[in-house]
């Protein structure tokens, strides 16, 4: 569902904002695919009234009004459930809205729903939500990858137009390569994390997923800039920029064939249109290392905040402070988050914190390592992941294999470069995203780069 298409049909009189959100539930039930934990329909419907008003009097808010949203479920909507995928918060009613959703709203769009994800958004096939595993709309036997694994599904299902996802280390590219729609994670500090629930502050990002790179230029101009709410917003940009010249890697060890394979294929279309040059990453190696201390660390300070008391799930049984903690937390977390925050307190605490130390020693590395390549070139082209999308269960036993999922998406978090996933191609009609990297605070450069890559892999077929 591109904005354009629905933007038309308003504009021809052919439809409403509450004739096509009727259709998008009924076509949300009839999938069944759970990629919504909540379903906002009391708020959808009083905004597609007044965004239908506005459409019959010619007074559009904006370019999105009257378009459908999914929020991920870490995300807040005033009066409405937020449970961060977690038992902890299942029956937790956010007080307030996050900065990007009041954006969304005041310029028309309409929520319809909170989408599922996986537990505080650690995970990479949605299978450690609380609410039950997403099945991707390309193919229901498969994962549809995470942690914004129901925020994809949504946007490849036509269940909203755009979703607004998080990415700490992949979470909004990796759901979105497998469910073959685009993710853009922007450089962090262009969008408000206010309203964002922290998994790991320093390298959490708001990211946006849609159909077309187009759709989330859109959107990323109306939630990005400053905001009272949040301190590490820059008002940094950089100039606008044309690309000409494309780093690569040559081969990509332990990537799937079919991977490597539509990779080549896309350097080959871009070869017409820009210089490609031959780049190594060899700190590729380090950054997952890198990657899970720093959020481990920041993940057991972070969620030390649900502890029974102040927070959703309580205990009856619990006599003191000590007993309540242990009940709650013991009963709240999944496996999943249970095993980060214990090694991340480990970190913490071994050799006053001298892990936590390193893994900023590492994160500057692989900044200036990133840095002095594109001294030499304007963006890096490289899939999104090593695998196309997996069964269900194929890699639930082995956490380290789910880790390796984030590989060639956390360096760019660490390195705090924005990067987005476009489709790049099929393999036995699974799809394959392929990653696009720019400059810190080059975003729009990079948006445009890659409207012109999208169309340049759509006419090559
Ligand atoms: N798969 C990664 C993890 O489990 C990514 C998480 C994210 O970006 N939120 O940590």
């Amino acid at each position: 569902m591109r904005v354009s298409d629905i933007i038309s049909k308003y504009r021809a009189k052919e439809e409403t904002p509450i004739t096509l959100l009727d259709g998008i539930y009924e076509k949300i039930e009839k999938d069944d695919l759970n990629d919504y934990i909540s379903l906002t329909k009391n708020i959808a419907y009083e905004e597609a009234y007044h965004s239908k008003i506005r459409h019959e009097k010619g007074m559009p808010l904006s370019d999105i009004d009257g378009v459908f949203f999914s929020i991920k479920d870490n995300i807040a909507v005033e009066n409405i459930r937020m449970t961060c995928g977690s038992k902890i918060l299942s029956d937790f009613i956010s007080p307030y809205s996050a900065t990007v959703v009041e954006r969304i709203r005041a310029k028309g769009g309409i929520i319809v729903g909170k989408t599922n994800m996986d537990e505080f958004a650690m995970g990479s096939s949605n299978e450690s939500s609380y609410f039950g595993p997403v099945k991707n709309p390309v193919d229901t036997s498969f994962v549809p990858g995470g942690s914004s694994g129901g925020s994809a599904a949504s946007v490849a299902a036509s269940h909203a137009c755009i979703s607004i996802g998080s990415d700490t280390g992949g979470s909004v590219r990796q759901p979105s390569s497998f469910c073959g729609v685009v993710g853009f994670k922007p450089t962090y500090g262009e969008v408000s994390r206010y309203g964002l629930t922290a998994f790991s502050s320093s390298l959490d990002t708001m990211g946006i997923i849609s159909e077309t790179v187009r759709d989330s230029k859109r959107v990323f101009d109306i939630i990005r800039g400053e905001d009272a709410h949040d301190s590490t917003l820059s008002s940094k940009k950089a100039g606008k920029r044309d690309y000409k010249r494309v780093g690569y890697l040559d081969a990509i060890p332990q990537a799937d064939k079919p991977v490597e394979e539509i990779y080549g294929k896309r350097i080959e279309d871009l070869k017409k249109d820009f210089e490609l040059v031959k780049i190594k990453m060899d700190f590729i190696d380090i950054s997952i290392s890198t990657y899970q201390i720093q959020t481990m660390c920041e993940t057991s300070s972070n969620l030390a905040r649900f502890d029974g008391i102040k927070y959703g799930l309580q205990s009856k049984s619990g006599k003191n402070l000590r007993e309540i903690y242990s009940a709650v937390r013991g009963d709240g977390f999944g496996s999943e988050v249970k095993r980060r925050i214990l090694i991340g307190t480990y970190f913490l605490t071994h050799n006053e914190g001298e892990y936590y130390s390193l893994s900023f020693r590492l994160r500057d590395y692989i900044a200036n390592e990133i840095d002095k390549i594109f001294e030499n070139i304007d963006a890096i082209v490289i899939p999104t992941s090593l695998t196309l999308p997996f069964k269900f269960n194929e890699k639930t036993s082995s956490p380290l294999q789910m880790h390796l999922s984030d590989s060639l998406t956390a360096f760019s978090n660490l390195a705090n470069v924005p990067a987005i996933s476009i489709n790049g191609g099929y393999s036995n009609n699974l799809p394959c995203g392929i990653q696009l990297v720019g400059k810190r605070f080059d975003d729009d450069s990079l948006l445009e780069f890659a409207e012109r890559a999208e169309t340049i892999w759509r006419e090559n077929g």
